[in-house]
């Protein structure tokens, strides 16, 4: 079975992807269950409408966050469960047919830093070990190749620093920069958060930043200005100042966009006008993710599907999201040369052709 799916054909990269929105809810259950703590409903079919959030039921970006709020305490400090999801997750992903993915995380929320009824303490390290063991042993197997981004939570800034620690530590076994994630608290960020993003800046850690999902464009600038954002998760909202979207597309700052999240969330009110039909139409470097497609119980192929009969993207338009996503992936040059050559191939380009030649090739 694992030859089928490593031997797969994989053309496509995903960059904003979060491995606690990625769990299959069978494998909380099983986790929850052989720990022996109390679930919140006692049947599989119960249990998995807790942890999951689907297309069509409207959440706002809080009632959304309150579903990893529910499952977190039946997983949290599981070391064993932790490495078994990061190994699940290649193999959802060379589903998918993704030749490169850049997962992201919050060590801490996956932590046991305060223990509780009897369960052992697990630091935020411990974590990032496991979750490197699971992805080492998954892409070996399923042909796929993942990096990590690790978390930094607007609820908890005081955990930023390590976060940048941690970075640095494991940046030779996978892990290749750092986000700030929940609630979009920017306005402005905390001091901790400023702190550990110039640090990371200095220290040549590449940054990703949520901003301009539920809250406005002038977070978009700040990531960019006061964090030193390279890339921006979501940034619908950019659209809401032109001149600070004026200045994001002459930066060449890459939006990762996710249509599936966006809706529910209610980020974005309407497929009609929906960001990333502008995004498309002004050739702005962005791709599309999945967010948290354990949550949502949409594939990368679900998205793509929406995206192009529901947003009237083409295939060009996905092809460059492939390419736009390598050339703004946090790989080493050397790598991200290497991914590009071979999603060419994937793509039947000439690999002579340049990164900035292919927009000619996808007017
Ligand atoms: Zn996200």
């Amino acid at each position: 079975m694992s030859s089928a799916i490593r031997d797969l054909p994989k053309h496509r990269c995903e960059l904003h992807v979060h491995l606690d929105g990625s769990l299959r809810p069978q494998t909380i259950y099983d986790v929850a269950r052989r720990r022996g703590l109390k679930l919140p409903a006692e049947e599989f079919e119960e249990f998995k409408d807790h942890v999951t959030c689907c297309y069509g039921t409207n959440k706002s970006l809080l009632e959304f966050l309150n579903v990893f709020y529910t499952f977190h305490p039946l997983i949290r400090g599981d070391t064993a469960a932790i490495e078994q999801f990061a190994y699940e997750f290649c193999e959802d992903e060379a589903k998918q047919k993704v030749a490169y993915c850049e997962l992201r995380y919050s060590p801490h929320y996956l932590a046991e830093l305060k223990p509780r009824d009897g369960l052992p303490y697990v630091s935020a390290e411990t974590v990032v070990r496991c979750v490197n063991n699971g992805l080492r042993r998954g892409c070996h197997e399923f042909g796929v190749k993942i990096r990590t981004i690790l978390c930094c939570m607007t609820d908890h800034p005081e955990w930023s620093m390590e976060i940048v620690a941690l970075a640095d530590k494991f940046r030779n076994e996978g892990v290749v920069g750092i986000d700030v994630a929940g609630e979009e608290i920017l306005d402005p960020p905390a001091k901790e958060i400023i702190d550990a993003f110039t640090r990371a800046k200095e220290l040549g850690i590449s940054r990703t930043v949520h901003a301009g999902e539920s809250g406005g464009a002038q977070n978009v600038l700040t990531a960019v200005e006061v964090l030193h954002a390279e890339r921006i998760g979501h940034g619908y909202h950019v659209l809401e100042d032109q001149s600070i979207y004026k200045k994001m597309k002459s930066l060449d700052i890459h939006f990762e966009v996710c249509p599936v999240t966006s809706l529910i969330t209610r980020s974005q009110h309407s497929l009609e006008d929906h960001a990333i039909r502008q995004f498309d139409v002004d050739r702005v470097n962005y791709s599309l993710n999945t967010d948290d497609p354990g949550i949502t119980q949409k594939s990368l192929n679900e998205e793509h599907l929406l995206a192009v009969n529901q947003l009237d993207l083409d295939s060009c338009s996905l092809t460059r999201c492939a390419f736009n996503a390598a050339t703004s992936s946090f790989l080493p040059k050397d790598e991200k040369q290497e991914l590009i050559d071979y999603l060419k191939t994937m793509h039947g380009i000439p690999t002579e052709t340049s990164v900035t030649s292919l927009s000619n090739l996808f007017p």
